[in-house]
């Protein structure tokens, strides 16, 4: 393709823009319950006005743009006395959960480099519910990743993490809660370890970090997960998700400018300015800025008990109307608005495409260890008003897939593997084999999905990885026509 030799004029443009919508899941219906976290069309409306507002601003230099450093220094400000800290708290603003706990694992692996300067390579402790951002961070920081075990409840095991440690440890990591099923670890036992042994412990609060503490005073109970905890260096928190803000928007949060330190880069060895980045980015819109600022002075501290009220209530209908279905659990009671629906007697992963059939779009969740496959929820209050079709729909998809058998696909790929038919199974081809097996032609995703999740469940993880790369590697691939209008 070819950049078109003429403009087409602003009317005719967006226009477009608005038709090649149409195949996105449409989560303004109050029927998607992971992605978007939606708090209704006026807390839309100002975040994307006030993005708009500064979107041109760069937050490259905080001299020429005062505003953006003011934004910056008030969001900082919010959060820690939201987080119980003190005066000396300190925070930066980046762009997700993902930069956040990037900047947090540079900052933990340089302090490590500062007081331990023969260890080469640092190493970060995990329970296993640890998001994938840390292990991403552990691959671009070039540290190791050591794995620990969780309870029955899904929850940190803080022995666990502390036999875990090593003069190598840079970093042990608890969530509040965890993704996959929304539950806080021991984070107070956890800072006793990090105290006892002088470790770093980051708390991962991205997805949680701002509605519980509404939630504690709706009368929840909360385990404290914040800086009031002694042992606790670092918080993320996303201002994207549960505060509602426009997407592009987080803080890393430190119990102290020493601990912070670490965390910034700067570079005068070469010819142009003087680059002192305190996080990933370097030159960014100050639209996120602006616009997580303007969200939150927009629903203040009342808005936001009501939509954390709003999202507990649902989340308790929520539950007790999957338990009532027969076929289906929760993986554990979460202590948040998000829930792991597992099964016994059928197929999450079908589950999963009934929904999508019925107009409901969830998200399937691989087994891992102790964790079983499970049908991801995450709620919002812009779903919560359809929490009755929600359960209707499951309980429907439920009473046509119990019965029907599930797992061929999983057997077949084991069977193949034991046979040793899959041992050469690497490389482009192998792979679209595999994929074939799976219904994939190409980039091509087939209509109904559970037999590709089903595969990558069954598939030794390293496998189902490599194979997910591969895909991936096809699907970001030039355009070879243009972009259908439909
Ligand atoms: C979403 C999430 C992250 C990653 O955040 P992104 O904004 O997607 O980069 C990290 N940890 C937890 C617990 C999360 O829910």
């Amino acid at each position: 393709m070819q950049l078109p030799a003429t403009g087409l004029d602003a009317e005719a443009l967006f226009q477009k823009l608005e038709t090649f919508r149409t195949h996105d899941i449409p989560w303004r219906t109050g029927r998607t319950f992971a992605y978007v976290y939606d708090a209704g069309r006026e807390v839309e409306a100002v975040g994307k006005r006030a993005y708009g507002a500064f979107l041109t601003e760069n937050a490259i230099d905080p001299t020429a743009f005062p505003s953006l450093l003011g934004f910056e220094g008030e969001l900082v400000s919010i959060v820690a006395s939201h987080l119980r800290g003190d005066e000396a708290t300190v925070g930066s603003f980046t762009s997700g959960g993902t930069e956040s706990i990037l900047c947090a694992v540079k900052a933990a692996r340089d302090r490590l480099r500062a007081e331990r300067p023969h260890v080469a390579r640092p190493e970060l402790v995990l329970p296993i519910t640890a998001h994938a951002a840390f292990h991403k961070a552990a691959h671009y920081l070039g540290l190791d990743v050591v794995q620990v075990d969780v309870d029955a409840s899904f929850r940190a095991i803080p022995a666990a993490v502390e036999a875990a440690i090593t003069e190598r440890t840079a970093m042990i990591v608890g969530s509040a809660p965890s993704y996959a099923h929304g539950v806080v670890d021991p984070i107070p036992a956890l800072g006793q370890v990090a105290k006892r042994r002088g470790v770093w412990l980051h708390v991962d609060a991205c997805v949680g970090g701002w509605l519980l503490p509404f939630y504690r005073r709706l009368g929840e109970e909360v385990t404290d997960f914040d800086f009031s905890v002694e042992g606790v260096s670092s918080i993320s928190l996303d201002l994207h998700k549960y505060a509602f803000c426009p997407k592009g928007a987080s803080l890393v949060m430190y119990r102290d400018k020493a601990l912070r330190r670490h965390q910034l880069f700067g570079c005068t060895d070469w010819t142009g300015y003087a680059v002192i980045n305190p996080n990933v980015q370097s030159s960014r819109s100050g639209g996120s800025l602006a616009a997580a600022w303007a969200v939150l002075h927009h629903l203040g501290d009342q808005g936001y008990l009501e939509l954390a009220r709003q999202t507990l209530e649902g989340t308790k209908r929520l539950l007790a109307g999957v338990k009532a279905i027969p076929g289906l659990d929760l993986a554990v009671t979460p202590d948040f608005c998000m829930a792991a629906v597992t099964s016994r007697e059928l197929s999450v992963f079908h589950l999963v495409d009934a929904m999508k059939a019925r107009g409901w779009h969830v998200q399937p969740q691989l087994s891992y260890r102790n964790s079983p496959a499970s049908v991801h929820l995450s709620l919002s209050p812009g779903n919560s008003a359809k929490i009755e079709g929600l359960l209707a729909a499951l309980r429907e998809a439920a009473d046509e897939l119990r019965g029907l058998p599930f797992g061929q696909l999983g057997a077949m790929v084991k069977g193949a593997l034991q046979g040793g038919l899959l041992q050469a199974a690497s490389g482009p081809e192998a792979f679209g084999q595999l994929l074939g097996m799976a219904g994939v032609q190409g980039t091509q995703l087939p209509e109904r999905m559970a037999g590709i999740h089903e595969m990558l469940d069954a598939l030794p993880r390293g496998l189902g990885r490599e194979l997910l790369l591969e895909f991936v590697n096809d699907l970001y691939a030039p355009a070879r026509q243009e972009l259908a209008e439909v």
